[in-house]
């Protein structure tokens, strides 16, 4: 391998640190998403148990409407029972009050029901309140962490790239340019050292897909300074520091 090659291995080592920082600030500035769909997804919760005691209350509100109407119609029938002039007549009505009546309770059971609905409900909401107050106070506490901390990898990354501009410099443009396509493909893994099997003298593979490579392939990394790419995977192929020429 020559000055080429060499480049382009020293370039993998800088992109794999470049890698791994870009990594722990896209992990830092996740946790703070994290929280806010926690926060978004509890808001959400409690708007839905809202519009649900709400709409508990239309009903509520609805059924004692009915029961104020047929409050003043018991009225009305007691007062046409005194008025009764037959037997007939004032069992007739008896019949209706004594209907309306039992009507009537069940009605107030449902509006018990829904009075206790909306009662379970509204604990509820301020057990929601309650956790998106926490989970607020928590993710102010992870923003500030996280700003600090991303503030610290940025530096350290805009380092690691001027290193990697620094390495790039010093290899052909055509070089770089095949590396960053491998490199985009294969997660930043764009050079792939050639592996020597213990057993049996002239097995080599490739260390990224860990195919087969042939020993010509190997003699002329040794021999010269040109890319070659693994036949199987295209990442692009180098040799160990045991078979530095
Ligand atoms: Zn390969």
């Amino acid at each position: 391998m020559g000055p080429v090659l060499n480049g382009l291995v020293k370039l993998q080592s800088v992109e794999n640190r470049l890698r791994a920082e870009k990594a722990k600030l896209s992990r830092c500035r996740r946790n703070v998403v994290i929280q806010e769909n926690l926060i978004r997804s509890l808001q959400n919760a409690l708007e839905a148990k809202k519009e649900e005691i709400q709409l508990t209350r239309v009903q509520f509100d609805r059924l004692e409407l009915e029961l104020k109407s047929r409050d003043e119609m018991i009225g009305k029938l007691r007062a046409s029972l005194n008025i009764a002039k037959t037997n007939k007549e004032y069992a007739a009505v008896l019949t209706q009050l004594n209907t309306t009546k039992a009507d009537n309770s069940k009605i107030e059971a449902q509006s018990l029901e829904l009075l206790k609905d909306m009662e379970v409900d509204e604990a509820e909401c301020k057990d929601i309140q309650g956790q998106m107050d926490e989970q607020k106070e928590t993710l102010e506490q992870t923003r500030k962490e996280s700003e600090a901390l991303a503030d610290k990898y940025q530096i350290e990354i805009d380092k690691i790239q001027a290193e990697w501009d620094q390495v790039a410099q010093t290899i052909p443009t055509e070089a770089i340019d095949t590396f960053k396509r491998v490199a985009e493909t294969y997660d930043g893994q764009a050079a792939a050292t050639i592996e020597q099997q213990e057993s049996g003298k002239g097995a080599y593979s490739c260390g990224g897909c860990f195919m087969a490579i042939t020993a010509e392939s190997v003699n002329m990394l040794m021999t010269k300074d040109e890319i070659i790419r693994c036949p199987n995977c295209t990442r692009i192929l180098v040799l160990g520091d045991s078979h530095e020429s």
